[in-house]
């Protein structure tokens, strides 16, 4: 069983941000209560194997809600076998001394950091609080505190983002490989989130995308970069050192069950998808009064489908012939055939595996293969 944490604060809204999340402090305590009640109420039997916390912003949280959050999953939940304990954090929370308390917290061992660029014009554009130095300064005192698994995540395709640009958020990256703790790097192509500030600037003229052509150099640029210093990709948008794959999200795409905790956290079952209210004062009113805010949908054997073929398309093991249902595999083994002949999928005999081609049109393909009557 996967655990996931939502903690939906921010310090502010970055321009390009989709997700649900709230600017400011307040609340948090209470946030925490409910979080920790919310923990007890679906507390289960199995063992976990992954925990994450995302948000938002954790690293907003103070020593004191972490403890508490830290002990309310030990007291309510089987974490003797558990592999992997991820906490995401902006760089600039990443002090000496918060890294220090996270490591004496004897929980989290990966550090997911959300640096997005290392060059202060875009890091100004994307509204990000942070600037190059405690991008920098972040990775290295992470170091320092022990972290020995950390993941960068960098946002490529900004706008008027240059391939020479690019190629210095790399180089900076690079430089910090010699601690030896980066091993997970998390890129993704900057998507504009209806209703995000973004989207209003771009629509103003205030800001312009970098062309289709100056992207893909910049994809080229990546793998080459991946190449040359180990990185092995997994994902559309996900490349690790060997060993190093996220093990939290890998499950994801595999659609293992998981449990969600917080306002906006999803869960599933296996069968149906909950996602608790997007609300935090709703979500801590009803939890206070023992009621679980969420809504809920059965998912068909064809959603099942459908999502199995969206997040495995996405991935570098493809879609698992055993994993097709009987009465989707005639029609399968058909409408594949162009993107085998077009090298976008290689054909195994166990599987279709999506060539890099392939990957970068995971999307597209999987819409073409879904089953829609
Ligand atoms: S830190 Fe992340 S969740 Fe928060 S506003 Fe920025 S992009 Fe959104």
């Amino acid at each position: 069983m996967m655990l996931y944490i939502h903690i939906p604060y921010c310090h502010h809204k970055c321009t390009y941000c989709g997700f649900y999340s709230v600017a400011g402090r307040h609340n948090r305590d209470e946030y925490v209560d409910a979080l920790c009640r919310e923990l007890e109420i679906r507390r289960v039997a199995e063992p976990l194997q992954t925990v994450y916390i995302g948000g938002g912003t954790p690293s907003l949280l103070s020593a004191d809600q972490l403890r508490r959050i830290v002990r309310t999953i030990r007291d309510n939940y089987d974490v003797s076998s558990v592999e992997e304990v991820t906490i995401e954090a902006n760089p600039e929370d990443l002090t000496e001394a918060y890294l220090v308390m996270l490591a004496d917290l004897h929980f989290f061992a990966r550090l997911s950091i959300g640096i997005q660029s290392f060059d202060d014009a875009e890091l100004r554009i994307l509204n990000r609080v942070h600037n190059s130095k405690q991008a920098v300064d972040a990775v290295c005192s992470a170091a320092r505190a022990g972290f020995g698994n950390v993941s960068v995540d960098l946002i490529m395709g900004l706008p008027s983002q240059t391939e020479r640009q690019w190629l210095s958020n790399l180089d900076t990256l690079s430089s910090l490989l010699d601690l030896n703790v980066v091993k997970h790097l998390s890129c993704y192509e900057l998507t504009v989130e209806p209703g995000s500030i973004l989207e209003r600037q771009l629509k103003m003229g205030r800001l312009s995308l970098p062309d289709e052509a100056v992207v893909e150099k910049e994809y080229g640029i990546l793998y080459e970069w991946c190449e040359r210093n180990g990185f092995e990709q997994y994902e559309v948008s996900n490349f690790s050192l060997p060993g190093f794959r996220s093990r939290h999200n890998s499950r994801y795409w595999n659609r293992t069950p998981y449990i969600g905790v917080g306002a906006a956290a999803h869960s599933f079952d296996g069968k149906r998808r909950m996602w608790n209210v997007a609300d935090v004062a709703e979500y801590v009113a009803k939890i206070a009064k023992g009621v679980l805010p969420y809504d809920e949908e059965t998912l068909t054997e064809r959603d099942a489908y459908n999502e199995y073929l969206m997040t495995s398309l996405r991935t570098v093991d493809g879609i698992e012939k055993e994993r097709v249902p009987e009465s989707f595999k005639e029609q399968l083994s058909k409408s594949i055939v162009p993107y085998v002949e077009y090298g976008l999928l290689v054909e195994t005999a166990t599987a279709y595996r999506p060539t890099r081609r392939g990957l970068m049109q995971a999307d597209g393909i999987a819409a073409d293969l879904f089953i829609r009557r």
